[in-house]
């Protein structure tokens, strides 16, 4: 029987109706994916003095201060309530900072002193505005405010230095609130070196840094290896019980720098279940040595040293972070550099080598992170337009967005309820 050629052409009518469907404005299109997904950043420095309770009585002073500090106004930090909403930014880990001194008894009393500082800023947050926000302590806690509309907070510690020689401290942190723990920042702590300086402390974690592992695995604190040494990191992946994350790290692969992670430990994250929340600081997404050097002349006129963030003691070392912040933009402007096409290539690396189930957002805003395209919480809209240009599905987007994330966090939480 000879077939209607109409019959021969039905399939091709599909597809021309098919096409018809693809989105006509992509960019409306990807919109609408980044207003359906959660939206989790695993990494966003806070000031102790956030969301104050009193201002000072000085009108001017006042304003300054709700300017930094008042999450209600649209003010300096590169995330605020104002942004999060403009940016369908949902959900953030707010990082319990603490400035690293020695390894010696006061130097650990200092660090503690400042984590409970960060801590009480957090909870203050969430106690001052419940309207806008609230403290999510579980995956399912997400998930249902998220429901619910509300903004949330998390609770991250960039570094275990805080904890001091004390293990039961791991416990008192997860009682207020936190769910991650980094090993280190920026030089070695007593449980484990840091990615710089280069020289190893203990070549690996320290026999500490193991029990504090456990710990955490026992109460319900996910692993954090960014700043990590690849040592130390590997080491924690080997006797983790449970994944772990990097919260705020990039592809060594595309930009050699120590704060990234090589292909290695992309494919042992990936093994171990884990999730590498790519990180959005344009000196670690791409190399920029001509803004390095303009950068480095502008620290040493100022004074500011490298690590320094928002959170100042002085009003004499703010006036002049301050200026620091105004000169920075310039040297950024004739220095271009990461942006949010180097952001996606640095994703795209993460997924190549680990796989679409091992890939994250961590900022790092407030801390050194933001990038041309996506300078605060009010842009997040960039980065889901950028993956759907180039070809990503929503459910690949949901799970970069925050489904890894939560998915590393559940098993944490049953790893810690199968240890009870
Ligand atoms: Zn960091």
């Amino acid at each position: 029987m000879r077939r209607n050629p109409l019959f021969y052409l039905a399939p091709v009518s599909l597809a021309l109706a098919a096409c018809s469907n693809l989105p006509s404005d992509p960019i409306a299109y990807a919109d609408e994916i980044h207003a359906r997904c959660l939206t989790l950043d695993t990494h966003k420095d806070i000031s102790s003095q956030l969301a104050p309770e009193q201002l000072p009585k000085d009108p001017d002073t006042a304003k300054t201060y709700r300017e930094r500090y008042d999450p209600t106004v649209r003010g300096n930090q590169q995330v605020d309530f104002v942004k999060m909403r403009e940016g369908e930014y949902d959900c953030a880990f707010f990082i319990v900072y603490t400035s690293q001194r020695k390894l010696t008894a006061a130097g650990y009393h200092g660090a503690y002193t400042e984590a409970k500082k960060k801590f009480t800023a957090i909870h203050r947050m969430c106690r001052l505005y419940p309207e806008h926000i609230a403290l999510a302590t579980t995956a399912a806690d997400v998930e249902r405010l998220h429901n619910e509309g509300k903004l949330i907070a998390c609770i991250g510690i960039e570094n275990g230095y805080p904890m001091g020689l004390d293990l039961k401290r791991i416990e008192e942190f997860h009682e207020k609130g936190a769910r991650y723990m980094g090993i280190a920042h920026n030089g070695h702590t007593q449980l484990g070196d840091s990615h710089t300086p280069t020289k190893p402390m203990h070549n690996g974690l320290s026999e500490l840094g193991v029990k504090a592992v456990a710990e955490m695995n026992r109460v319900g604190i996910m692993v954090d290896v960014s700043h990590a040494s690849k040592n130390t990191m590997m080491h924690a992946l080997k006797v983790s019980l449970a994944p772990v994350i990097a919260s705020h790290s990039g592809a060594r692969a595309l930009n050699d720098h120590s704060r990234n992670l090589d292909d290695d430990q992309l494919r042992a994250i990936a093994d171990n279940n884990g999730v590498v929340q790519c990180v959005a600081l344009a000196s670690f997404l791409k190399s920029n040595p001509e803004h390095r050097v303009a950068i480095g002349a502008l620290r040493k006129d100022l004074g500011i040293a490298r690590g320094t963030t928002g959170d100042l003691s002085s009003d004499e070392l703010q006036k002049r972070f301050a200026k620091f912040a105004t000169a920075r933009k310039e040297v950024d402007a004739k220095y271009p550099g990461a942006n949010v096409s180097t952001y996606v290539d640095h994703i795209e690396h993460i997924i190549k080598v680990a796989g679409i189930d091992h890939v994250g957002i961590g900022s790092d805003f407030d801390g050194g992170g933001g990038i041309a395209g996506w300078r605060d919480a009010s842009e997040s809209r960039n980065v889901t337009r950028e993956l759907v240009r180039r070809g990503h599905s929503e459910a690949a987007i949901q799970k970069i967005w925050s489904g890894n994330l939560l998915r590393v966090w559940r098993e944490v939480e049953a790893v810690a309820a199968a240890s009870k």
